[in-house]
C-alpha cells in the first residue's frame, strides 16, 4: 500500500530524511520510533504532502502511484490522514460540523453524493460511542479550550469518521492519561481492518501496549537504522535510545 523508496527530504539547506525505505502493506500497523528530532515528524509531514518540505530524492507510493505532484488535500481525499501533533482551533466550529464538512470534501473529490444526513448522524452516533465522546463535547467549538486528551480523542474521533487507508499518528499519545490512552488505542484498534493501513509515531514504547504493532523501525539521524518486530519496542524501553546513537 504504502511504498517509501529512497527518501530524501530538506528545510532549506538542511537534510532531515537522509534515505529511508519502508514497506507497509495493507492490514499492518507499523511503528516509528526514535529519540527527539531524528525526523519522525518531518516523515510523517512529507507522507502527506507538507510543502514546507522539499524532497530532494527518492519517492512515495501509495498504491503504486507517486504522490510527488499531490497536494495534502489530495493526499487527505486518497486516504491519507495525519493527526496533528497541535491541531488547530477553529472558533465557532463545531466538531461535528467539521465532520460533516470533512466527510463530504472526501465523498465529493472521489464523485461521490453527499452523505445523507440521517446516514450522517447514525455515523457520528456510532463512532462516538465507540470512542467515549458526549454529545456536549460534539457541540463544542473545535479544538477551543480543549484538554490535551480531549484533542488527541477528537483526532481519533475524526480517523475513525474518515476511515483513512493510511492512518499515521504523530505521538498522539503524549499528554494522555491512562484511561484517555486506552480510548484512543480502541477507537485505533477497531480502525485496523485488512483494508487498512497505520503508521504509529511514538517516543515512548506506552502506546504499544495497547496498539500492537506487526513492525518496529528505529529512526535515528534521518535514517532508518534498526527494524524488527514489536519485541524491539520493548528493547528501546529498556535500554533507551544511548545504544541506537552509539551505533550509529
Ligand atoms: P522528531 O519528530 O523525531 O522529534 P522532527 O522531524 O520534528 O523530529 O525534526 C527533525 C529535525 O529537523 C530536527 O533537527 C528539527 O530541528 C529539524 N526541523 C524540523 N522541522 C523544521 C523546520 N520547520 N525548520 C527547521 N528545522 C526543522
Ligand atoms: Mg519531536
Ligand atoms: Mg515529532
Amino acid at each position: 500500500m504504502l511504498s517509501i523508496k529512497n527518501l530524501h527530504a530538506s528545510i532549506g539547506d538542511k537534510e532531515i530524511l537522509k534515505g529511508i525505505n519502508i514497506e507497509v502493506k495493507a492490514g499492518e500497523v507499523h511503528a516509528i520510533m526514535g529519540p527527539n528530532g531524528s525526523g519522525k515528524s518531518t516523515l510523517s509531514a512529507v507522507i502527506a504532502g507538507n510543502e514546507n518540505y522539499e524532497v530532494t530524492d527518492g519517492a512515495v507510493f501509495l498504491d503504486g502511484e507517486d504522490l510527488a505532484d499531490l497536494a495534502p488535500e489530495e493526499r487527505a481525499h486518497k486516504g491519507v490522514f495525519l493527526s496533528f501533533q497541535y491541531p488547530v482551533e477553529i472558533p465557532g466550529v463545531s466538531v461535528t460540523n467539521f465532520m460533516k464538512t470533512a466527510i463530504n470534501e472526501t465523498r465529493k473529490a472521489n464523485g461521490q453524493a453527499e452523505m445523507p444526513a440521517n446516514e450522517m448522524l447514525k455515523v457520528i452516533r456510532e463512532k462516538s460511542e465507540l470512542l467515549e465522546i458526549d454529545r456536549k463535547f460534539l457541540s463544542r467549538s473545535l479544538n477551543e479550550g480543549f484538554s490535551g486528551g480531549e484533542k488527541k480523542r477528537n483526532e481519533i474521533f475524526q480517523m475513525a469518521m474518515l476511515e483513512p487507508k493510511l492512518a499515521i499518528l504523530d505521538e498522539t499519545d503524549s499528554g494522555l492519561d491512562i484511561d484517555a490512552l486506552r480510548i484512543v488505542a480502541n477507537g485505533v484498534n477497531k480502525l485496523k481492518s485488512e483494508k487498512n493501513a497505520i503508521i504509529v509515531i511514538t517516543h515512548y514504547q506506552r502506546l504499544l501496549d495497547y496498539i500492537v504493532p506487526d513492525f518496529v523501525h528505529v529512526l535515528y539521524n534521518g535514517r532508518i537504522v534498526k527494524s524488527g518486530g514489536k519485541e524491539l519496542a520493548y528493547e528501546l524501553e529498556e535500554k533507551g535510545y544511548d545504544w541506537i546513537k552509539a551505533e550509529n
